[in-house]
């Protein structure tokens, strides 16, 4: 045996160890056939998985649209946006952004991870505060660190906690708080009413993540907040163009001296190349038809509230969950493991979400629901799910 350096053999162990408690992660080529069905290891399952929820990742539109801006300006974007890397395609995506959210001021980013490190790492210094629900996407949560500045986590979706930390906290010190509107794996929704107000009354910034809101929530498909007509009193909304508007990139909106702010000291932003054309033009294409196209959101949420009240009715717990994410908890690592690999055999691809993601023995399957998925495919897995249930008698 060859002698491996200290290194080496704790890099090693670690992996087993991840191994050992059932959380190691691979990477899986997975090739879409459509927007209901993919294929992975030459077998064809029902994606139960994606987050292209409105089933536009494949749309001709925006397939055109790409083709198009790529014949005409290239693949890449060759330097930052502060450089030389700033496309016309910005200008008329940003307007897009601005009256489709009808907000003052709007930047595009290069995708909603840098979008929520970065903002929050501009805005917080050390010695201030950001209040954060305690199942924020992983990405605010590496803002916050990055910032230095003090972290408050307030119990999932408790505004009575978060009063409470809010009240103890020193009143001349900056305050953030920040929360996902959709919560990405328990598709529940933050209390954005309640947040507001204490927003208001405890001086506070409020930051939201429309990331899996976007395209889905809103009268014009613009998030959450404008769902429930929020969106003066947010004072930054981030999202994505990545899950339901089938593209990539993300978005933040504001006031303009605040994305003024951002531009001047986003380090993701000053930093990082510039999206290319093609992905700015399906972007603008993008929000046009999430515009438009009513029908898709009305049908992803019937969809997504059958497969929720027929899980239920058979016993599943699947959290709060009021959008397109439903989760049904298992609890453990290994059994979790079991039925994603049991679902996998009958066809189904649908996430195994382990620690740290969600908390310890709250281990779950997530199936996210699309438009474009047909009710007798919901059906034909759902059978199949409550049949794994059984069989795993976690039902
Ligand atoms: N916020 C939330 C709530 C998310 O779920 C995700 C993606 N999983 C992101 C941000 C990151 O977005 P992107 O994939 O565009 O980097």
């Amino acid at each position: 045996m060859t002698n491996q350096t200290q290194w080496e053999t704790e890099i090693k162990a670690e992996l087993e160890f991840l191994e050992n408690i059932f959380q190691r992660r691979s990477i899986v080529t997975t090739k879409e056939l459509n927007s209901s069905w993919l294929i992975r290891n030459g077998q064809k399952l029902l994606n139960l998985a994606s987050n292209n929820y409105l089933g536009l990742l494949n749309d001709s539109r925006l397939k055109k649209a790409a083709s198009k801006a790529i014949d005409k300006y290239g693949v890449g974007s060759g330097a930052s946006r502060l450089m030389t890397g700033n496309h016309p395609l910005y200008d008329k995506v940003e307007s897009r952004l601005i009256q489709w959210k009808r907000a003052e001021a709007a930047l595009v980013l290069n995708s909603g991870y840098t979008a929520n490190v970065g903002i929050i790492s501009a805005l917080m210094k050390r010695d201030d505060i950001v209040f954060s629900d305690k199942l924020n996407h992983a990405s605010i949560i590496d803002g916050i660190v990055l910032s230095r500045a003090k972290l408050q986590r307030y119990r999932h979706r408790d505004t009575n906690h978060l009063e409470a930390l809010l009240m103890k906290a020193p009143k001349d010190k900056r305050k953030l708080i920040v929360t996902d509107t959709v919560f990405s794996m328990d598709g529940d929704i933050a209390d954005l009413e309640g947040i507001v107000r204490l927003k208001e009354k405890y001086n506070a910034m409020l930051m939201v993540d429309e990331a899996h809101a976007s395209g889905v929530y809103g009268k014009g498909g613009q998030g959450y907040s404008h769902h429930v007509n929020l969106q003066d009193k947010v004072d930054i909304q981030v999202g994505t163009f990545s899950k339901a508007l089938g593209s990539f990139g993300a978005y933040v909106v504001a006031k303009k001296w605040l994305i003024d702010y951002i531009i001047n000291r986003m380090r993701g932003l000053i930093y990082s190349t510039a999206l290319p054309p093609a992905v700015l033009a399906t972007i603008e294409k993008a929000i046009e038809i999430v515009e438009e196209e009513r029908e898709k959101r009305t049908l992803l949420l019937q969809h997504a509230e059958y497969f929720r009240n027929r899980l239920t009715r058979f016993g599943f717990d699947t959290c709060e969950s009021e959008s397109q994410i439903v989760p049904i908890i298992i609890g453990a690592n290994s059994q979790t493991q079991s039925f994603a690999t049991r679902l996998q055999e009958e066809g189904i691809a649908a996430i195994a979400v382990r620690p740290p993601t969600v908390p310890e023995n709250k281990a779950r399957i997530r199936f996210a629901i699309t438009s474009a998925h047909q009710k007798k495919e919901l059906d034909w897995a759902l059978e199949k799910i409550i049949q794994v249930g059984k069989e795993l008698e976690v039902i």
